[in-house]
């Protein structure tokens, strides 16, 4: 599922075949377009020119001078450029179309999407949404976990108070830390949450770089897929269970 790292592989993706270039045209089913219909956004983006991409938190901020197109990934969507392979992928549920090949955002489940926005008004699009994980600092993390009920997991999950993190990034985070996911927010200690602040940090930065959470054997994301994942610390099994309504990996050992 794609989380920040995989986000910022589609920014840079975005950025290296799309920026800067005119749009010769756009095809989009009408079931993946959030506020728009496939007709309208066609006329807004031909002979458009797109300007440099962001990302906040999941989301891939796409401005073309007044309007800006806006994409979410849900489960399983994904950009991918495949230049001057002509056939269309079942899942391809947008291509946009330059001189020189294809940009295709393909979903198989349909979640996530694609927005039209004004490019003054893209916060109607993107709602109450936190400060970028990787953008935050620790003492506004600090501040914007202060006060919170419930646990550590589910606050970290939550995307109106910080934007980008999602279940393996969290997991991986946490395990780092030695932060058991259970742990309510107001037992931890102002040091703890620093930890887990650096933590997450160097987290977000290596796999981001990747484009992905690796599968390091050095990290909890490489244990979570084998058949008796074991701590790569200190080779307890791990713990899975449900929290905050998602499969959590976690050892009870270390954390
Ligand atoms: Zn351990």
């Amino acid at each position: 599922m794609p989380e920040l790292p995989d986000v910022e592989g589609f920014r840079r993706t975005f950025q290296r075949r799309a920026a800067g270039k005119q749009v010769r045209g756009a095809s989009c089913d009408a079931e993946i377009l959030r506020n728009s219909s496939p007709q309208a956004l066609g006329r807004a983006m031909r002979n458009s020119t797109f300007e440099a991409p962001e990302r906040w938190g999941k989301w891939l901020i796409c401005p073309a001078g007044a309007n800006t197109m806006l994409m979410h990934f849900g489960m399983t969507g994904e950009l991918i450029w495949l230049g001057d392979e002509t056939e269309r992928h079942p899942d391809d549920r947008m291509v946009l179309h330059f001189s020189d090949g294809d940009l295709r955002y393909r979903n198989m489940r349909k979640l996530g999407g694609v927005w039209l926005a004004r490019t003054d008004a893209i916060e109607e699009v993107l709602g109450p949404l936190g400060p970028d994980a990787l953008e935050l600092r620790e003492n506004a993390f600090i501040g914007r976990l202060k006060d919170r009920k419930g646990s550590i997991k589910s606050a970290l999950m939550d995307q109106k108070v910080l934007a980008g993190l999602g279940n393996l990034t969290v997991d991986e985070s946490l395990w780092h830390a030695r932060v058991s996911p259970r742990a309510s927010i107001k037992s931890l200690a102002r040091t703890d949450i620093s930890r887990l602040y650096r933590k997450m940090n160097k987290v977000l930065r290596d796999s981001a770089k990747e484009g992905l959470v690796p599968a390091k054997r050095t990290w909890l994301t490489g244990a979570r897929s084998q058949r008796d994942p074991r701590c790569p610390r200190c080779r307890a099994k791990l713990n899975r269970g449900t929290i905050a309504g998602r499969t959590t990996y976690w050892c009870p050992s270390c954390q």
